[in-house]
C-alpha cells in the first residue's frame, strides 16, 4: 500500500524536504502499523526540518517527533487494529521514520494507549513539549515543590513547554510567575493562570551572582543558559529547578553554592527515552490536571503541509503555544 508523508533527503545542496509517495515497504522495521491522523510541531522538529542541529541521523527521514493515529495492523501483544495511540520520541525523526506520514511502523513498545477523554488532536495539541512539561511538574513534585513551598518559575512561557507548564501549575494550585520575551502575550499567559509576568531579560540578559534574592520554589526551564543560572541562583531553600530546554543555549555557568548552600535540586528532564511506566503516567496526569479550555486557548491547527513554514518560527521564539498538525 502506498502512502504520502515528508521525507527529508540529503543531495549536494544540503537538505531537502518534499512531500510525496512511499511504499509500504519502505517503512522501517517495528510491530504495529499505525494510520497516523495528527502531529505537531515542537522545537527540535524545527531543528529537523532547517537542519540547524544534527537531529536527523538516519538518511531519507520522515520528519516528526510524535503522531497520534489509529493501530492499523500489529504482531504485538498489547496493541490491536482500531486503538488509539501516541507516541513522543524514542528517536522518532532522529533515527526512526518519523510522523509527518499517513503511516508508520514502530515498536510496540514505544506506543502508549491514548487516555481517555484526550482526542488525538488533543494529544498533538500536548505533544511531547507539553508531556515535557508535566514531567517536569512531576520532578517538581517528587522533590517536594507543593504550591505551599512558593512560587514556581516558567521560563519561555509563551512557547510549547512554558504554555502547558503554566496552565497545569496553575490548576494545581501553584503561583506561577511566567517568564517571557514577548509583553505582548502578558494577557495570553495570565489567561493560562500565571499570576505575575516577568521580563526574559531579567533573568537572560548575562550572567549573574551564584546566590541571588530567593524568589521562588520551584523551577520549569525551557531556555537554558543564563536563564536557568539565574533562576537556580534565585531558587529558595530547599527548592527544585526542572530543566528541560535549550532555547536560548546549551551553556550552564552556575556555582555549587545554591546547591551547598540552599541544598537546591537540578533535576534533569528527558522526554525522548523517558521509561513507559513514567509516560503513562504523564499522559494519565495530563488528562486530569489539564484544562481543556487552557489547552485549545494555547493551540492552533494547522494542515501538515505547513510545517517547513513553521520550522524556522519555531526557532526563533515567534509561535505561540502549541501547533496541531493535520496529516490528513
Ligand atoms: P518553543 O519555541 O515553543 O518555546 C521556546 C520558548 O523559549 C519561546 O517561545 C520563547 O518564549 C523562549 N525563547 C526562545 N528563544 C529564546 C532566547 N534566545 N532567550 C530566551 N528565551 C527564548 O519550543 P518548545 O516549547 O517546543 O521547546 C522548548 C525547549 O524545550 C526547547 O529548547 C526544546 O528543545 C526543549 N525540549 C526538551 C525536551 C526534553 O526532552 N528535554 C522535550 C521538549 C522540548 P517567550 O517568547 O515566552 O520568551
Amino acid at each position: 500500500m502506498d502512502f504520502n508523508a515528508f521525507v527529508l533527503s540529503k543531495g549536494d545542496k544540503g537538505q531537502e524536504l518534499a512531500w510525496r509517495s512511499m511504499a509500504e515497504t519502505e517503512l522501517m522495521d517495528g510491530d504495529v502499523t499505525v494510520r497516523v491522523s495528527h502531529s505537531t510541531i515542537n522545537y527540535k522538529d524545527g531543528l529537523a526540518l532547517t537542519g540547524k542541529a544534527p537531529v536527523v541521523r538516519r538518511w531519507p527521514m520522515i520528519p516528526g517527533i510524535d503522531f497520534a493515529g489509529t493501530v492499523e495492523a500489529s504482531t504485538n501483544a498489547e496493541f490491536k487494529p482500531g486503538d488509539a495511540v501516541i507516541l513522543n520520541g524514542w528517536g522518532l525523526g532522529e533515527t526512526h521514520l518519523g510522523g509527518y506520514a499517513q503511516l508508520a511502523r514502530v515498536k510496540g513498545d514505544w506506543l502508549i494507549k491514548r487516555p481517555a477523554g484526550i482526542s488525538a488532536a488533543e494529544a498533538m495539541a500536548i505533544g511531547t513539549a507539553g508531556y515535557t512539561a508535566m514531567l517536569c511538574v512531576m520532578a517538581l513534585e517528587r522533590h517536594d515543590v507543593t504550591p505551599a513551598s512558593g512560587p514556581v518559575l516558567v521560563t519561555g512561557a509563551a512557547g510549547g513547554v512554558g504554555s502547558v507548564a503554566v496552565a497545569v501549575l496553575d490548576k494545581l494550585g501553584y503561583h506561577v510567575i511566567a517568564s517571557t520575551g514577548r509583553a505582548s502575550e502578558a494577557d495570553y499567559l495570565k489567561g493560562l493562570g500565571a499570576k505575575e509576568i516577568i521580563d526574559r531579560a531579567e533573568l537572560g540578559a548575562g550572567p549573574g551572582r551564584a546566590l541571588a534574592k530567593e524568589r521562588w520554589a520551584g523551577v520549569v526551564d525551557a531556555v537554558g543558559s543564563h536563564t536557568l543560572a539565574n533562576a537556580i541562583a534565585a531558587t529558595r531553600y530547599g527548592g527544585c529547578v526542572a530543566a528541560c530546554g535549550l532555547a536560548q543555549g546549551m551553556d550552564l555557568a552556575t556555582s555549587v553554592a545554591p546547591f551547598i548552600l540552599r541544598g537546591v535540586t537540578l533535576a534533569g528532564i528527558d522526554s525522548v527515552m523517558a521509561p513507559k511506566a513514567r509516560r503513562i503516567e504523564a499522559w494519565d496526569r495530563l488528562a486530569r490536571d489539564l484544562d481543556k479550555s487552557a489547552l485549545a486557548a494555547m493551540t492552533v491547527t494547522r494542515p501538515v503541509a505547513d510545517a517547513p513554514a513553521l520550522a524556522p518560527d519555531i526557532l526563533a521564539g515567534k509561535v505561540r503555544g502549541r501547533v496541531v498538525l493535520e496529516i490528513g
